[in-house]
């Protein structure tokens, strides 16, 4: 028999404001699948974002984090302190013709998109810098002031390429790149990258078997499965959770001040209290592992699938 691999899953907050509800829910299952598989949970803190990431609310994150009983094993890694890693990923996809520079504002796109799709996902990219010529990527990617400043670098999507995955909490996913989602940025013309790049060279380099996170990035997976495929890795599992909703359906978000745990830890509520009336408990997890989403039962039995051809 095989033996299975060690377990390896990680949380990913982004220390730009008090950590809510959602988030602890995502994280204490998160936290709640490292145990009983007998694994390791990475903490891994996503500050890339350097206007909007404080290191008080990075302070704040980890206590708030201990006290909802969200343990790590190992970490805090901090995205901002591994730019060698994510430049030299970069390099491998400029080398193997994957991404091409694109010199297009938000505005340009929108007036070049012949059909704009303005849902989530707003606009796809409409490949206008896909065919401009610009001599070798590699020198245009060394040579920009300071590896990689002054232009976005996109990744060319496969046209018509159809995604498939087995999400362990939603079941069965597909996607077609180039109509549910375009080129995406891979490089940000600040000399960082973007969040699919980050998070890909994060889980291989850290070695996560499980992402556990909210579904808001499910159709981030789509993207960030063919750039697993691009760098010949295996991606790990994925599982996506419901967003937790307030009372008028609303998507909990940092506007909802009254249900960060800051707030119910000074009220002096306890930890296991917030999760009793908040349902978030094993028999909730259970629940959600077992839904396999709104996929009729027939697909969920159907075997996991990575990246299609
Ligand atoms: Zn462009």
């Amino acid at each position: 028999m095989k033996r299975e691999a060690a377990y390896r899953g990680r949380m990913a907050p982004t220390p730009s404001g008090f950590l809510h509800l959602g988030h602890a829910r995502t994280f204490w299952y998160a936290a709640q699948r490292a145990r009983q598989r007998r694994g390791t949970l990475v903490l891994r803190v996503e500050d890339l974002d350097l206007d909007r990431s404080r290191p008080e609310y990075r302070n704040a994150m980890l206590e708030d984090l201990r006290w909802f009983e969200c343990l790590w094993d190992e970490g805090p890694y901090h995205q901002s302190e591994r730019l060698p890693a994510y430049r030299s990923a970069m390099a491998r996809l400029v080398d193997r013709g994957w991404v091409y520079p694109c010199r297009c504002s938000r505005k340009d796109i929108r007036q070049a998109a012949q059909a704009p799709h303005e849902g989530d996902e707003g606009v796809l990219y409409p490949g206008t810098c896909l065919r401009r010529p610009i001599g070798d990527p590699l020198e245009l990617w060394r040579s920009a002031a300071s590896e990689g400043r002054g232009t976005n670098w996109r990744f060319r999507v496969p046209e018509g390429r159809r995604i498939d995955f087995f999400d362990v909490g939603r079941g069965r996913q597909s996607w077609v790149a180039g109509s549910d989602f375009g080129d995406f940025v891979v490089w940000r013309q600040e000399g960082l990258p973007a969040y699919q790049l980050a998070v890909v060279v994060d889980d291989r380099e850290m070695g996560i078997t499980e992402v556990v996170r909210g579904e808001d990035l499910l159709i981030s997976t789509g993207r960030q499965l063919l750039l697993y495929e691009a760098f010949g890795w295996t991606p790990p599992e994925f599982f996506h959770l419901p967003l937790m909703r307030d009372e008028q359906g609303v998507r909990l978000s940092k506007r909802h001040q009254s249900l960060t745990l800051r707030r119910f830890r000074r009220r002096g509520v306890a930890a296991e209290q917030v999760r009793r009336e908040h349902g978030i408990d094993l028999p909730g997890l259970a629940k959600l592992f077992a839904a396999g989403g709104d996929q009729p039962a027939s697909q969920n039995r159907q075997r996991r699938r990575t990246s299609s051809t």
